[in-house]
């Protein structure tokens, strides 16, 4: 199951995006819940009471049940959604077929999850998902054979309804995902910018959280850089970011994170990395960085790691954290890492990285 969750989210980037619309997407479906009890409440002389406590059943199990364990993290996102989506399509399914099937008027409530799909998947997540809710339909006007004889017009308008809901939304949530990819990496480097931090950490943090594991965070600035600009001109400068953050990028494994917050600092997340481990990661890399030699030129960096574990995996304790063993770095000659004392991240924080480019070193 956890693969066919990989499948239809495959990315880091898929999986966030995911979480993220998932607060989005909730106003919209209370709001929808809300609207189907209320008019199957106005239906119960023709649909009876069972539909509308099915709705109920529906409404609970996707509110508490699946969001609850979404929130917890302990599986892949993307089944809690899928198995929720199912539920729902098959749920509705029931709905549908005893109140008539084929003849039902709730038969076009059917494709109302199709809607959905493309906040969460990608365009394949779009096709199965229609592809399901198409199947369903067929079932359902199968179990009302009579029905469909009698007037087949009902069960047949709905398939162009449900076609164009998954066309416009797929097509709509391809622009969309361009949008974004393009907002959250940095166009420089490829590395991740700064505005998709906090998202990300925060689900680092509740993670920690409930199981104890630590993060580790490394502030890295390039040494005296604005003298590479100054002599060499900017675009040179640049093609240094540019060697730096490849080399960066390449010092770490596929689940650890790498920013450029901008100018020349970056930052590093490892999740599951304690002070030690962190310390260790971040001396490798600042022997790779003495060791490159990007564009032909001698480039050192400055390094400060910090780390917290549990309740204590804060973004802005553990970025101030960072920051001040990364002064402490360049105070103490520049090329070399300093690591913040421990419980040095608990000092403060105000929930942000404070103040990047404006150290005044
Ligand atoms: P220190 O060792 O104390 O960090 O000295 P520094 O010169 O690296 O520090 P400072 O923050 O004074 O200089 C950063 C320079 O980075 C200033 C600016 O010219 C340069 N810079 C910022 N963004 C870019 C960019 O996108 N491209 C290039 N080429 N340079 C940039
Ligand atoms: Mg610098
Ligand atoms: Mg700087």
């Amino acid at each position: 199951m956890e693969r066919v969750a990989a499948f239809f989210c495959p990315t880091d980037a898929d999986r966030e995006r995911l979480l993220e619309l998932e607060e989005t997407l909730r106003r919209p479906r209370v709001i929808t819940y809300v609207a189907v009890a209320v008019t199957l409440a106005v239906l119960v002389p023709w649909t009876g009471w069972v539909v509308l406590l099915l709705v109920g059943v529906m409404a609970f199990l996707c509110e508490m049940v699946i969001r609850r364990r979404l929130v917890a993290g302990r599986t892949h996102p993307a089944l809690v959604i899928l198995v929720g989506f199912a539920l729902n399509t098959v749920i509705t399914g029931i709905g549908v077929a005893i109140t008539g099937g084929a003849g039902s008027p709730l038969l076009p409530w059917m494709v109302i999850p199709i809607v959905s799909l493309a906040g969460r998947f990608d365009a394949r997540g779009v096709w199965w998902g229609t592809g399901f809710v198409g199947l369903a339909i067929a079932v359902v006007v199968a179990t009302s054979p009579s029905a469909f004889a009698d007037n087949p017009a009902p069960a047949i308008a709905v398939l162009p309804l449900a076609l164009s809901l998954g066309m416009f939304s797929a097509a709509m949530m391809r622009a969309e995902r361009q949008q974004r990819t393009r907002s959250a990496l940095d166009p420089l480097t490829g590395l991740l910018n700064r505005s998709s931090l906090p998202s990300r950490f925060g689900e680092l943090a509740e993670q920690a959280r409930l199981t104890g594991d630590s993060v580790a965070l490394v502030a890295l600035d390039i040494d005296r850089f604005k003298a590479i600009n100054d002599t060499y001109g900017h675009a040179r400068g640049d093609a240094v970011l540019r060697a730096l953050a490849a080399a960066i990028r390449g010092e770490l494994r596929s689940f650890e994170l790498a920013y450029r917050l901008g100018g020349e600092e970056f930052l590093i997340v490892l999740p599951g990395v304690d002070l030690e481990h962190g310390a260790g990661v971040a001396e490798r890399l600042r022997r790779r960085i003495a060791a490159l030699r990007p564009d032909g030129l001698d480039v050192t960096a400055s390094l400060g790691v910090s780390a917290a574990h549990g309740d204590a995996v804060e973004l802005g304790a553990l970025f101030d954290a960072a920051d001040r063993a990364l002064y402490a770095a360049k105070r103490g000659g520049r090329n070399r890492v300093e690591v913040a004392p421990p419980g040095d991240e608990a000092r403060d924080g105000d929930g942000a990285p404070a103040r990047p480019g404006a150290r005044g070193r």
